[in-house]
């Protein structure tokens, strides 16, 4: 797929995801969501800063979070061509969407879950993203996250803004706004945090429906991923193993954008991270979807060492 092409396919599984009717409550609020967020990047942003010349980059991981919003922007992105394909006094067969690639950044700071990196290289693929790397651009580990985002700014100068996934129930999370400065000590550039008001449900509801691939790591507990020294499956989905209830998006998984009907597309672990797990000894954790409580959506974040 081209940029083009999946930028498409993100906005049609927006627009059908908006679409949908007598869905539960937990859509309902989400598609409130998808609109709130759609309104910032494509109003407020788009209005500052050109999707089309390198002024906006996306910070990426892998995580839940960041993809959501991965999908939601590249589905703006197309909606955003089409609106200058309307206005252009050329027919629309002679415009080209004007974009390759998306710039993005991953800063590899510390020891990663080898699914999770496989995840970053195969969706990086997938959504036809530029990624910068930290770790791998520069042999060895930044020092910390403000001197990564030092050197990828020194790299693409261009940059004004950069997309990050954060929610307001993430730590730290409650002061912040959609758009805003970078804080003294760091870089200058504009975070813009369209995702701000989402709660975990809502994650899970469009990331299950949108059929995408999901990092595996979420499949086996995992409900937020930081480095292999600090995470660990959610201890609030231990032990429930076959008595548990189902979890509260069947709708979104029965009719899954391109894949209805067949299930949740988690990817297969990495056969290091297979092991890890089972030297954990439990292996009986719920997928991280069956978990919609924000207050302990990083039960699972712990300090081992
Ligand atoms: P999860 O909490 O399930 O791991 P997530 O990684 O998307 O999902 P957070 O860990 O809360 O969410 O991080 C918030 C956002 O900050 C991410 O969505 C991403 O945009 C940005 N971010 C965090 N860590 C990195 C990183 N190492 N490299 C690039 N961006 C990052």
């Amino acid at each position: 797929m081209t940029l083009a092409d999946i930028s498409r396919h993100c906005y049609e599984l927006t627009q059908a995801y908006l679409g949908a009717q007598n869905a539960s409550s937990i859509v309902q609020e989400t598609q409130e969501a998808i609109r709130e967020t759609r309104a910032i990047i494509l109003t407020e942003v788009f209005s500052r800063w050109s999707p089309l010349n390198g002024e906006i980059s996306f910070s990426y991981n892998g995580g839940k979070d960041c993809q959501v919003l991965l999908l939601l922007y590249l589905g703006c992105l197309w909606e955003f061509f089409a609106l200058q394909v309307s206005r252009s006094q050329y027919a629309a067969a002679y415009q080209r969407f004007p974009l390759q690639n998306l710039f993005s950044v991953y800063i590899d700071l510390a020891e990663t879950f080898p699914s999770l990196e496989t995840f970053v290289d195969e969706t990086a693929a997938r959504y036809e993203l530029s990624l910068y790397s930290s770790r791998r651009e520069h042999g060895a580990q930044a020092s910390d996250m403000a001197a990564a985002f030092s050197d990828f700014l020194e790299r693409y100068p261009e940059t004004q803004a950069i997309l990050i996934g954060v929610r307001a129930t993430d730590p730290f999370g409650e002061t912040l706004k959609p758009v805003q400065k970078t804080d003294k000590g760091w870089p200058d550039f504009y975070r813009v945090q369209p995702l701000l008001h989402w709660r975990l449900a809502h994650v899970w509801s469009f990331l299950l429906y949108s059929g995408e691939p999901v990092c595996g790591l979420y499949e086996h507990g995992f409900t937020s991923i930081g480095s292999v020294d600090t995470t660990l499956p959610n201890p609030h989905l231990r032990g429930l193993g076959e008595t548990a209830p189902q979890h509260k998006f069947q709708w979104e998984v029965e009719h899954s954008y391109g894949i209805a009907g067949s299930g949740i597309n988690a990817r297969p672990l990495d056969p290091s991270d297979v092991s890890w797990l089972a030297a954990l000894g439990e292996d009986k954790y719920l997928p991280g979807w069956y978990l919609t409580d924000d207050s302990v959506e990083r039960a699972g974040r712990i300090k081992r060492k």
